[in-house]
């Protein structure tokens, strides 16, 4: 690696002095260096200090799903911001436009993507055009959303309303009202739920979505938002029957269906998109991270042509959706976006994913049977979880502590792997692995190796 500086230590030292980082208590940096990382290629990054990891998180939040150092992507970038930068969304853009249509042709049944630059952005406009609808055509009613508990859906105050994680929410209330919590779907606590694991646990489970349904009133009920599978709380995809009845449900007492995919979104799960391995049909679906793997900030809120045309009606001179994004007018998102999916295609990377995702589960069962701490392993496509216990038969959770000594061997070993949400006692215990869609059989084996190690010196 060439360090492009001649002082890295000034470089630490104008971090420590001036960067608030995300998500970390800073104080631990007053006896270490913050972590400052240089340079990526392909699955593999290196630090300040030369160090080599291989990124088995795709960017620490599972987001470069293509891999580090495209300089195709670099280079369409380049050739639109000297043609046109940012124009805002009132009008469009060639890559706008272009990306839109490619990213239709992967959605049957959606037909309208309007542009933000996050996660939490993109959800928030779907949250808004629920609440728009049920304004204009619902007199008032159906202004309800309902969100799932262990579900994320971003860290604005909106999508905090419709965090399942309570943790994340605790300092910052009060919230907007009209945000609902239905249970969460895991099968592993499926004694949380007072159900019993096995085959009928999926549809009891979507049920316990209806009994929220009827308990609050169907009228005052306007969408449904759920991940796929579910990340941060814990990666849990779905149990077998779920979401057919979660779409019996939404069409029985017409609710839209918001899908957030802003993990699972292209290709992550092995398919374009999570909802798509479930046959469902959402009338809401937002994306972000893998978008354009981190190259440009974009996020899209997709919807089909039924809820655009509710915006549509001009006798009403309010009717339209009031709401902008003013980066969204930003060209680089689209056009890396472009690039990214190209990408995708070309290399068979969701056919890369399948194969991948068979090795890393077939690892990680392998690990389970050695090591008692593995409680299961979980996930889809090259977004797994091993869910972390002190005993397999009361499942009570690893400590945070010991979870965290895991990461940090796997870190010393020189490769990052992640954790679900730290400090919720019993829920801060998934290890997350979402490496790169290009990730090799030999990335794979080094990853479950240095968990094995890590598992086997922390119990040891
Ligand atoms: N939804 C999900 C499922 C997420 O995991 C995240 C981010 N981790 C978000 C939304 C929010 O995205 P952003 O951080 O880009 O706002």
């Amino acid at each position: 690696m060439n360090l492009p500086f001649n002082d890295p230590s000034a470089i630490v030292e104008a971090d420590r002095a001036h960067v608030w980082h995300h998500l970390i208590q800073h104080k631990s940096f007053e006896t270490v260096d913050p972590r400052i990382i240089v340079e990526g290629k392909g699955m593999r990054v290196w630090d300040i200090t030369g160090k080599e990891h291989i990124d088995a998180m795709s960017g620490g939040v599972w987001t470069v799903n293509v891999g580090y150092g495209r300089e195709r992507i670099a280079d369409a970038v380049r050739d639109q911001l000297v043609k046109l930068n940012f124009f805002a969304g009132a009008a469009g853009t060639i890559p706008g436009s272009q990306f839109a249509e490619r990213l239709i042709s992967k959605m049957p049944g959606l037909a309208r993507v309007y542009y933000a630059n996050s996660g939490s952005e993109a959800n928030e406009k779907g949250f808004k055009m629920v609440r728009q609808i049920a304004h204009k055509v619902h007199g008032g009613k159906k202004w309800k959303i309902l969100y799932r508990d262990r579900d994320y859906h971003g860290t604005t105050m909106g999508a905090l309303a419709a965090g399942g994680q309570d943790e994340r929410n605790a300092q910052y209330g009060p919230f907007a009202p009209g945000f609902v919590r239905v249970p969460h779907c895991i099968e592993y606590r499926a004694h949380e739920l007072g159900l019993e694991p096995g085959p009928g646990f999926g549809v009891a489970a979507a049920n316990l979505i209806e009994e929220v349904i009827l308990r609050e009133g169907p009228d005052t009920i306007g969408a449904l938002c759920l991940e796929p599978v579910t990340a941060g709380g814990g990666v849990v995809p779905p149990p077998e029957g779920y979401w057919d009845r979660v779409q019996e449900i939404c069409r029985q007492y017409e609710i839209l269906l918001h899908i957030d995919e802003v993990v699972c979104g292209v290709g992550r799960t092995g398919a374009w998109f999570g909802y798509q391995h479930y046959g469902i049909q959402p009338d809401i679906v937002t994306m972000a991270k893998g978008v354009a793997s981190g190259y440009a900030a974009i996020s899209c809120c997709v919807t089909t042509e039924a809820v655009f045309e509710q915006f549509k009606d001009d006798s009403d001179p309010m009717s339209y959706f009031r709401d902008i994004s003013t980066f969204g007018g930003c060209t680089a998102g689209p056009a890396a976006a472009l690039e990214n999916m190209a990408i995708i295609e070309e290399e068979n990377l969701l056919e890369n994913t399948i194969r991948m995702e068979e090795r890393l589960v077939d690892g990680l069962n392998r690990l389970a049977e050695r090591h008692d701490a593995i409680g299961q392993v979980r996930g889809k496509g090259l977004f797994q979880g091993a869910e972390l216990v002190k005993n397999r038969e009361s499942k009570e959770p690893l400590g945070e502590k010991e979870v965290g000594a895991i990461l940090a061997d796997c870190m010393a070993q020189g490769v990052i792997v992640g954790a679900t949400n730290r400090s919720v006692p019993g829920r801060n215990n998934t290890l997350c692995l979402s490496p790169a869609l290009i990730a090799t059989a030999d990335d794979i084996d080094q990853i479950v190796e240095a968990i094995d190690g890590a598992i086997g010196r922390m119990l040891s």
